[in-house]
């Protein structure tokens, strides 16, 4: 069991009031709150030891670098990575995706095929979209039905010799769905083609283990995580990264630079040009010890008995519909009230201090499929409590009887 309050004396912001009433925070899917831990190594990184890593034989540089590597080592730990250079310290999920599709350029030919699903973030969408442009790959995607599922009979339809990538998310952002990753990826191998896991909104939720899940690339961002923005992580088995190339050109990816020609580093440095978020890569294996300390399993199901609560108190408003029913999905619920529009509700429940979020959440497909322009999205994390959720469905209420 989870002793929630001490949990949420962790957070500093959770006390915090908004329009004069107390913060309900459930915007936890766009970016998660920050514990007292990893903002205090953030402050002890630029109080103490900040300077630039690897380059300097001072012992600021080597503590510098010390702890830098620690959180690489972390990340590889909680992921279960074989080797800590499979781990590529990114500015987050966009940027890691960006890495591998501008890197599969030259590794495709016109007429191959990469497989994307209905379900996904426009970060993992846009760059294989691009990759088709640039070298005559067809984009195939897996549909979705009413509840919000993949269609796994026709993803197995889809699938042929001319599969080079298949590319899914493991929960939806939109809709909070889990998706089969394991059939994903095992069915894809089947035709050799190569796996990509968006990650960045599964891992507030699973502690996925890459080696089990034998997936080629598995990304995500720390700021979903208790950890900073602007970091977060590119997994890629050792034979792919090598197999890529750099992404970036600049100081750090090198070996020898020459005009007339460059070597590149070994893994991860290839992948790492320049000076990178040294600060967010020791605060994000901070984050991830945190998490670790309260327990994924106790997180999972905490965050479940939350989910089941919401769901059936918000069922109970007249012509509320919910979108995303899946048998297994996060703490994510997308919903919207007769003809009522997602922002009008977001803004009026703002008011009574409930953070939630309203639009496409960056998946405007999914809106496409169900002819909705967005939705009103309540996200849960671990430090989120019953009570919270009465707050929100009575501001709910408000709203829903200004608005009718
Ligand atoms: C948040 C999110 C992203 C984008 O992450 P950034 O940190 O903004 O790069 C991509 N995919 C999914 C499923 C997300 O939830």
């Amino acid at each position: 069991m989870l002793d929630i309050n001490k949990i949420r004396a962790d957070f500093p912001i959770l006390k915090r009031e908004v329009n004069g009433k107390p913060l309900v925070y459930f915007d936890n899917a766009a970016t998660s709150q920050t514990p007292q831990v990893v903002i205090d190594a953030i402050v002890a990184y630029y109080s103490n030891y900040n300077a630039n890593i690897h380059r300097g034989v001072h012992t600021l540089s080597q503590e510098a670098t010390d702890a830098y590597e620690i959180g690489r080592k972390t990340v590889q730990a909680h992921f279960n990575a074989k080797h800590s250079h499979e781990i590529i310290l990114t500015a987050g999920t966009t940027h890691a995706i960006n890495i591998v599709a501008t890197g599969f350029t030259s590794l495709l030919n016109k007429g191959d095929e990469i497989i994307v699903s209905a379900l996904e973030h426009h970060s993992n969408i846009v760059p294989w979209q691009m990759l088709c442009e640039r070298t005559g790959a067809v984009l195939k995607v897996i549909p979705m039905n009413e509840e919000g599922s993949l269609l796994m009979d026709v993803y197995e339809t889809l699938l042929s010799e001319k599969t080079k990538l298949v590319f899914v998310n493991h929960v939806s952002n939109a809709l909070g769905t889990v998706n089969p990753i394991e059939f994903i990826i095992e069915k894809a191998h089947e035709v050799g083609a190569a796996v990509l896991i968006d990650g960045a909104q599964a891992t507030p939720h699973i502690k996925p283990d890459v080696q089990a899940l034998n997936v080629d690339f598995y990304v995500a961002s720390a700021h979903k995580l208790c950890g900073p923005t602007g970091v977060g992580l590119l997994y890629g088995k050792e034979k792919w990264l090598n197999k890529l190339p750099p992404y970036q050109g600049g100081g750090e990816m090198i070996d020898q630079v020459t005009f007339e020609k460059t070597t590149y580093a070994g893994l991860p440095h290839k992948f790492e040009a320049g000076t990178p978020n040294i600060c967010g890569g020791i605060a994000f294996g901070v984050a991830l010890d945190y998490m670790n300390s309260i327990g994924f399993e106790n997180i999972a199901s905490y965050e479940k008995e939350l989910l089941d609560y919401a769901t059936n108190e918000l069922k109970q408003i007249e012509g509320l519909r919910i979108y995303g029913e899946a048998a297994e999905k996060t703490a994510v619920i997308s919903f919207n009230v007769g003809q009522i529009h997602p922002y009008d509700i977001g803004t009026i429940v703002d008011k009574l201090g409930v953070a939630v979020r309203t639009g496409h959440h960056c998946a405007q497909p999914i809106m496409d499929f169900y002819k909705i322009p967005g939705t009103v999205r309540a996200s849960f994390a671990f430090y989120n409590t019953k009570e919270e959720i009465d707050i929100m469905i009575s501001a709910v209420k408000r709203a829903v009887m200004m608005l009718s």
